[in-house]
């Protein structure tokens, strides 16, 4: 059998174990790959392929980068979801043997990344484990290799379970065992994210200490598996992981994937941006932390009400305290990002420059600390005792760090003068040294009498004495020895200069040497203290959050909203805070939303555009914010704690998800009703789209009855299907509300103000009119929708001359005319009259079993005459 060379075979030996992954495999300056990973990395990473000899097997693919510049080629592989194991030389190629021993030093994967440009700073990047039990349960465990934070929780239920959760998290990596397939097809279906495979989970004996607080099997089966891939990938000490945190998804609303999109809670549907959705609105946080920890809010409102009054409470105090929230802010603008920095120090590849960050951070503490303890409110004082300022650590950094040192580690200048005997010494016989070398051209010069003589210094040479060629001749004979010659100069050397030479570069030699030792001791010290770190990081960042939520609660005169248990919602004024942030000097127009226990179902009506589904998605912000302790964008707000939130409302992106839109529409609406309770808020717009008008009509209209008599959450329906507005008088707790909008000089005008009744006409023409469409097209379909409207005139006026009918009941009809010109079917249905409705009424309640054959007739005969 033919064979590669000696380092081929080594090569392949390390890439056997690494399949999934990119091997980086160092060969001096660089990293290179070889085989298919060469031919992809240089399609993905747009480098040449080239090719090297591999023994009998004749060329083999090959592609490098630059040791140097590494990262960069890590990041763009790493951001496409792909994994990458690095492969150093693990002994000194000088001692070696045959081929230099090379090694898997870390596994770099989308979940563990911990370098800069890869993580966003306000955002966690999680990446989690999940098990699956026989028992129809899942346990899910996340960790944020940049924080140490690990937590970790059980579900009950089917995937859409798992996914729901997963979607809170975002991780970038999840990692299941080898045989659930069909869990990690599910969840690639639905999300981006980087599927991996664990299938120990044993607890490594070292990490026992952060579960020992747990007792439940699945979790600790769950985090034994997180543990063993972060080990396994990570191949070092891991001193910063914190102890396991069990979290009971119960504890907060439920949103599930849907609602999280619909709502744009984190991102916007559109282009996926962070802008524009409800975090970035409400984000006036200063630090990092605190940016990650309002999106964990965010995504978790809470549900006992006195949480959410314990974080309201203190978010009043923080408005009224202006003075006392100016100083927390000015201070944390100091402060830099505690967690992560714990993280590197966990990870040893922190800086001098982090240790100065690390001082900085620390010294805003105490004045930070008597702010909160002087704000009268309980809960800041009790932040106020937790906020812990970590004096001694901080009288390590200030004595041990200089305040401006260099990135690098291996260059010295990090430590301050004083703090270690040593180190002073050798400084004192370089400075020195140099000192007397500045002395010696000073004698040089007068001894020689050349103004321009100088002393310089170079890696090759070391100190030399440079004289230019026109001052030669006054050089005297003897004491110099010519070392280099240069165009029009010479450098020469003395016994002295070299001696002092000596004594100076060994000095420096130490000096870097002792300091790059005194720094890793000072890195050791440090580690010490990453639990306090950690916990001073959390309490900073539930700080941040508050005073985030007073100033935008402030600046966008939001009010507090009363929580009440009697299943109401009274929002006055309620507006939609970034909608209205949106709309740039044009007004936002408020509007009120009343529901109670006979006002459970809203069904609105109005045309396109007019604000329905702004309106929808008001409420839905308004309890959100409601629950994690904000302030509300609204005149007054009383709210019921909802527990969950279901939204269906339609997406733009459903059809790129690969399920038609119908199908979408069905599924999210079987799961908004056949899991919300009383105490839940459903969303639904425009359901029955999807499909021909009578399929959807039908859906939509027994959906409402399902919810009206199953589930009596408290729904918001819109709606294009006029004919459903008759509802409001079969069911009891339907109420029909409309978006007004008038007709201008033939154009429509939105007037985006919700009343009650139902909407007196569809202006859909007018729309396509706003929309542009070409002026022959929108005359035609005027011309078309008279046709429609005189039909119908013809087909239902008699009817409703015949029979008396209310002047609204006309209306009605009038509409459901207009809404039929889209549809030649719809067209044709009649509208169901009185007379209609008391044949029916009728039918409903004879009991044909107790009837007798000529009973049966009369009764048919009887209801005939009356049509
Ligand atoms: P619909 O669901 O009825 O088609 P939308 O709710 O999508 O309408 O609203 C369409 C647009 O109208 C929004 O993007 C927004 O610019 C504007 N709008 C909606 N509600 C209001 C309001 N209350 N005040 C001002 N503008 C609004």
């Amino acid at each position: 059998m033919a064979r590669y060379t000696p380092m081929m075979e080594q090569y392949l030996r390390i890439k056997a174990e690494y399949q999934d992954a990119f091997l980086f495999f160092r060969l001096g300056d660089f990293y290179e790959m070889f085989f298919d990973d060469a031919t992809r990395a240089s399609k993905e990473l747009e480098i040449t392929l080239t090719s090297r000899d591999g023994g009998e097997q004749g060329r083999i693919p090959m592609c490098g980068v630059p040791y140097h510049a590494a990262d960069n080629y890590i990041s763009q592989l790493v951001t496409k979801g792909y994994k990458i194991a690095i492969c150093e030389q693990t002994e000194d190629p000088k001692q070696a043997k045959g081929v230099v021993r090379r090694e898997v030093v870390q596994l770099i994967t989308p979940g563990t990344v911990m370098s800069d440009h890869l993580i966003k700073e306000k955002e966690n990047n999680y990446i989690v484990a999940i098990s699956e039990f026989e028992d129809d349960t899942f346990a899910l465990a996340a960790n944020d290799l940049t924080t140490g934070e690990s937590m970790a929780t059980i579900l009950a239920g089917d995937h859409h379970e798992v996914i729901g959760e997963l979607s809170n998290l975002a991780p970038r990596e999840v990692v299941v065992n080898s045989e659930s397939v069909e869990l990690s097809n599910a969840i690639q279906e639905r999300m981006t994210v980087t599927i991996s495979i664990e299938d120990d989970t044993r607890i490594p004996e070292t990490l026992t200490p952060l579960s020992d607080h747990i007792d439940q099997p699945k979790l600790l089966h769950v985090f034994g598996r997180l543990l063993q891939y972060l080990i396994r990938t990570q191949k070092r000490s891991m001193d910063h992981l914190q102890p396991l945190r069990h979290y009971h998804i119960s504890q907060y609303m439920k949103l599930d994937v849907n609602s999280k999109r619909n709502l744009e809670l984190v991102e916007t549907i559109r282009d996926k941006k962070r802008t524009g959705s409800l975090v970035w609105f409400l984000d006036s946080s200063v630090t990092a932390m605190g940016g990650r920890l309002l999106k964990q809010w965010v995504e978790r409102p809470l549900l006992k009400q006195r949480e959410i009054e314990k974080r309201q409470e203190l978010v009043e105090t923080l408005m009224k305290q202006f003075f006392e929230r100016e100083t927390i802010r000015e201070q944390l603008q100091g402060v830099y990002d505690l967690e992560r920095l714990a993280g590197k120090v966990a990870f040893g590849n922190l800086n001098a420059r982090d240790l100065v960050q690390l001082r900085k951070s620390l010294e805003k503490i105490p004045e930070i600390k008597q702010a909160v303890s002087s704000l009268d409110n309980p809960y800041a004082k009790e932040l106020g005792e937790e906020i812990l300022p970590c004096e001694e650590l901080v009288k390590l950094l200030q004595d041990a760090i200089e305040d401006n040192p260099p990135l690098s580690v291996k260059e010295g200048q990090m430590i301050r003068d004083g703090y270690h005997a040593d180190l002073d010494t050798y400084r004192d016989a370089s400075r020195n040294g140099k000192d007397w070398i500045a002395a010696l051209q000073m004698q040089e010069r007068e001894r020689t009498g050349i103004k321009s003589l100088k002393i310089g210094y170079n890696k090759v040479f070391g100190y030399y004495i440079e004289v230019t060629r026109s001052n030669l001749p006054n050089l005297p004979e003897g004491r110099y020895e010519r070392k280099q010659t240069l165009s029009n100069a010479e450098r020469f050397i003395t016994p002295e200069l070299k001696e002092k030479e000596t004594l100076i570069l060994e000095a420096e030699e130490k000096i870097v040497d002792l300091e790059y030792s005194l720094f890793a001791n000072v890195r050791e010290e440090v580690k010490a203290f990453i639990p306090q770190l950690q916990q001073l990081a959390r309490k900073i960042s539930e700080l941040d959050v508050l005073q985030s939520f007073a100033v935008v609660s402030e600046e966008n005169r939001f009010t507090k909203p009363i929580f009440s248990k009697e299943r109401k919602v009274a929002v006055e004024g309620g507006r939609h805070p970034v909608v209205e942030k949106m709309l740039k000097g044009r007004e936002y127009v408020a509007n009120d939303v009343m529901m109670d226990r006979d006002r459970e179902i809203l069904l609105i009506t109005g045309p396109n555009m007019s604000g329905k589904s702004t309106y929808m998605r008001q409420l839905a912000l308004i309890s959100i914010l409601g629950q994690i302790g904000c302030f509300v964008p609204a005149e007054s707000a009383v709210l019921p704690v909802f527990d969950q939130i279901f939204t269906r409302i339609g997406a733009a992106d459903d059809l790129a998800a690969g399920q038609s839109t119908f199908m979408v529409e069905m599924l999210e609406a079987n799961y908004a009703i056949t899991r919300a309770t009383q105490d839940s808020l459903i969303l639904l717009d425009e359901i029955g789209r999807g499909t021909s008008t009578y399929d959807g009509m039908a859906l939509a209209q027994s959906i409402i009855e399902y919810v009206h008599s199953e589930v009596r959450a408290k729904t918001l329906f819109s709606t294009h299907y006029h004919e459903l507005t008759t509802l409001e008088e079969d069911l009891d707790r339907v109420k029909n509300v409309h978006v007004k909008a008038v007709e201008e000089e033939g154009r429509v005008v939105f007037l985006h103000r919700v009343h009650d009744g139902s909407a007196d006409k569809s202006y859909g023409i007018h729309v396509a009119q706003l929309a542009n469409l070409p002026e022959p097209l929108i005359k035609r379909a005027e011309a078309i929708l008279k046709e429609f409207e005189s039909e119908s005139d013809t087909v239902t006026k008699p009817e409703v001359e015949s029979n008396t009918v209310t002047k609204e009941k006309v209306t009605v009809e009038e509409e459901e005319a207009q809404l039929a010109f889209f549809n030649e079917e719809a067209k044709r249905k009649p509208a169901r009259t009185p007379a209609e409705k008391a044949i029916l009424d009728r039918l409903k309640s004879v009991d044909i079993m107790e009837m007798t054959p000529m009973d049966a007739i009369n009764t048919l005969y009887e209801l005939k005459k009356q049509l």
